[in-house]
């Protein structure tokens, strides 16, 4: 299939305004606000035109996919982690990525900091919640998420940085907000515990379909797909 290059170019300036519109309707900075380009599925070359066009962050899902397609890209960028991980590929992870934002069971992030520490590198992670209590769904409930930052905030080769949900399946946008709002609301919590080793800097959440509520609701890092590489096969 062809797609014009022109496309992405165009879609992330529609995409800034409508970041910028609903920061400014939530009274928030744009600047604060920090977009990761979901890029599953889509060839090296167009994730080449995205960083181009000034996208900064790179979200991969799965390891391999990233692991092929990251040598193609001379370009520097971030690179996020952003699908489940599975403890077996758990090394090949951090070596490749900048930032795990699926850290969703105590047994990954102790893999995670058992591998980090083997390569001397502090892995930057997130740690993912499920808000919508969908079963298909990846992350922690969020009445563990307290337990589990004491657990894991001891951990070395780890920096848990913030939280990461992906809000409830649905196009009514007043149903996906209390997912959006309960991680708020955990955040907070937790950034006002402060404990010791842990940063509460990072609030990722929001996609194509529910960014502009996401940052209604105090989201300062949105993962977008669809909205700049235009729809998956
Ligand atoms: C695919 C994916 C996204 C981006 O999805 P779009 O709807 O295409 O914007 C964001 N977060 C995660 C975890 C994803 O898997």
């Amino acid at each position: 299939m062809f797609t014009k290059m022109g496309d992405i170019r165009e879609n992330i300036k529609i995409l800034e305004d409508n970041i910028a519109e609903a920061a400014e309707k939530a009274g928030r900075h744009r600047e604060k606000i920090t977009v990761v380009a979901v890029s599953k599925t889509v060839e090296p070359e167009r994730i080449r035109e995205a960083i181009r066009c000034g996208i900064k962050i790179i979200g991969e899902n799965k390891v391999q996919e990233a692991e092929r397609k990251f040598k193609q890209i001379p370009e520097e960028f971030e690179k996020h982690l952003v699908g489940h991980l599975q403890t077996n590929k758990a090394k090949k992870a951090v070596e490749l990525f900048d930032m795990i934002q699926s850290v969703d069971s105590l047994k990954l992030a102790e893999e995670v900091s058992k591998r980090a520490q083997q390569k001397g590198k502090t892995m930057d992670v997130l740690v993912e919640v499920n808000t919508s209590g969908e079963p298909s769904k990846f992350g922690l409930e969020p009445d563990e998420v307290l337990d589990f930052m004491k657990q894991a905030s001891s951990l070395e080769g780890i920096k848990i940085k913030g939280l990461m949900t992906v809000g409830l399946f649905s196009s009514d946008m007043e149903e996906v907000r209390p997912c959006f709002k309960r991680l708020k609301s955990l955040f907070d919590e937790l950034k006002g515990r402060k404990i010791p080793g842990i940063e509460m800097r990072y609030l990722s959440m929001g996609m194509t379909q529910d960014y502009q509520v996401a940052i209604e609701e105090g989201a300062n890092m949105i993962r977008i797909g669809t909205a700049i590489f235009g729809r998956r096969e």
